[in-house]
């Protein structure tokens, strides 16, 4: 089980994942709508894992990594990604993303991720 802040500025996907996550037991401790509101809010509840969305208004999803990786560096944020987004993928891990997984969202990797990054 693990408690987890959701990072997506898609109301829709934000819903479809939640639905995954809390069927397999995990806690949904806070929801972010773009990547400032998802730096300010880890501080405040230490999650233990953030699934982190890349294009958000504001501030995107790597942006947010990075600040928190390096504000937080026992982080653990699992990028959501969409198809072709290859580079940002890279960027990512470089950055000190611990998992990926891609749009549209499949419940056995998103769960799979979720239990490898726990186990780490
Ligand atoms: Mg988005």
């Amino acid at each position: 089980m693990a408690n987890i802040l959701m990072v997506d500025d898609s109301r829709i996907s934000r819903r479809v994942l939640k639905d995954m996550l809390e069927k397999h037991g995990h806690v949904v401790v806070g929801e972010a709508t773009n990547g400032q509101e998802a730096f300010d809010c880890y501080g405040k509840i230490n999650p233990d894992i953030v699934t982190m969305d890349i294009t958000m208004p504001v501030m995107d999803g790597i942006e947010s990594l990075k600040l928190i990786h390096k504000g937080y560096p026992d982080s653990k944020v699992i990028m959501v990604t969409a198809a072709g987004q290859n580079e940002k993928i890279k960027e990512a891990i470089d950055n000190g993303a611990v998992e990926f997984v891609t749009k549209p969202l499949d419940e056995e990797k998103v769960i799979s991720a979720i239990d490898k990054v726990l186990k780490k």
